[in-house]
């Protein structure tokens, strides 16, 4: 029998069928009358995903990687001064675009395994008495080492030293399973993609945007080149509910059965189900005597956890023997963590059942790997807490 391979790397993430099946029709013309009246409500349904109270949202035929370039060249310019910091791949990839895009950033260097400094943030911020630092930048959830910060703290950061500058926010990992107000906590330029919490291929660069960065646009002091990514020309037809370039439409489709389906089961209650899914993964980790790559509680991640293999123990081995042994694949170790460290990754569409296969997969694999875990004792871990916390379904009598 041939089944296709258990899927538990955090992103792309398992795409749901309704969303599936609303991609699978046939190509339709991005400028038919009708098409503005498909594409305008999404525009405004993704809105409620971020929390926005003002501004709008982009979507890019790209990757994340696309809207982190996109929020940098629409808003800064080149020399300008950030505020950055770097706690693993992901975050580092950002320093390493900011720079290479041509800004000036002042980086706190983290350990890996915490987040974003507040402490440090707040008294360099106190400290840039004359606003140089245009933007402060925040990895909302580092996927390589299952690490989610505190975006609210960063707004206080900001707000204690009453400094202007703009907040980005990577929330790649984090938009649809993790809770991301960008309106209270004043995110001005929150980046996403489709293949984590909105359960779709990769293909889409999503960006939201507040008036604040829409208006910091306009007055760019020394613009950046753009093109592809230029939101002047997306608003310009977006406004009317077309594309500067062709679209992705199939996506833009298997977005908004992903959006029925967030709003279905209730925004809040998804942020709810990964809090408890995530929870049931650390009860596992815990019960296998083996710690998180997350430093302290503070920074656990509801959407990934990246686990520490005992000293001695190549992470790799056991990634490779679930997927040969037990077809589940899991995430590897990341750059410094390589090795050292293997991920579940826990967003999407999943539920209690579907962590229980994966952490199934993931004690085996470990006790094949040579890792002292006692089968049985991480599943049933994670089961004696699924059980106590369980509700009635819906459909239950
Ligand atoms: N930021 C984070 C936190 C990510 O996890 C990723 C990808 O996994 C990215 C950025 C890059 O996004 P993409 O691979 O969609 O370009």
């Amino acid at each position: 029998m041939t089944v296709t391979p258990h899927l538990f790397i955090p992103g792309p993430t398992n795409v749901p069928d309704a969303v599936r099946m609303a991609m699978n029709v046939p190509m339709e013309d991005m400028r038919s009358p009708e098409f503005p009246k498909f594409t305008l409500p999404v525009f405004e349904d993704l809105k409620k995903v971020f929390k926005m109270k003002d501004g709008r949202v982009f979507i890019f035929p790209s990757s994340g990687t696309g809207a982190w370039e996109s929020a940098i060249e629409n808003t800064l310019a080149v020399g300008d001064k950030v505020l950055m910091s770097r706690f693993g791949q992901f975050s580092l990839l950002w320093v390493d675009m900011a720079e290479r895009m041509g800004l000036k950033v002042e980086l706190c260097d983290e350990e890996w395994g915490t987040g974003v400094p507040l402490e440090k943030y707040a008294d360099i911020l106190a400290k840039d008495k004359n606003h140089e630092i245009k933007a402060v930048f925040a990895t909302h959830n580092e996927t390589a080492t299952g690490v989610s910060s505190d975006i609210a703290g960063v707004r206080k950061a900001l707000d204690a030293a009453k400094h202007p500058a703009l907040l980005f926010v990577d929330g790649v990992s984090s938009v649809g399973s993790l809770d991301m107000r960008m309106g209270e906590w004043g995110v001005d330029c929150c980046v996403s993609g489709s293949q984590k919490g909105f359960m779709l291929p990769t293909g889409l660069g999503i960006l939201a945007v507040s008036q604040k960065a829409l208006d910091a646009n306009k007055t760019q002091n020394g613009r950046m080149n753009r093109c592809f990514f230029s939101w002047e020309d997306m608003i310009k037809t977006n406004d009317l509910g077309y594309f500067p370039y062709t679209p992705a439409t199939q996506l833009i489709r298997g977005l908004r059965a992903s959006l029925d389906i967030i709003f279905a089961e209730g925004l809040d209650n998804v942020i709810a189900r990964h809090h408890r899914l995530a929870t049931g993964v650390r009860h596992a980790v815990d019960a296998w005597g083996l710690k998180l790559c997350a430093k302290e509680p503070k920074w656990h991640s509801d959407t990934v956890s990246a686990i520490l293999v005992p000293e001695g123990f190549d992470s790799n081995a056991v990634v490779k023997t679930a997927y040969y042994r037990y077809n589940t694949s899991l995430g590897v170790g990341l750059n410094k963590v390589a090795g050292k460290v293997f991920r579940i990754g826990h967003l999407g569409a999943l539920d209690e059942f579907m962590i229980g296969g994966v952490l199934f997969a993931v004690e085996m694999a470990l006790k094949d790997s040579g890792i002292n875990v006692k089968l049985g004792s991480g599943t049933g871990a994670a089961a004696e807490y699924f059980s106590k916390t369980a509700t009635k379904s819906a459909t239950a009598p």
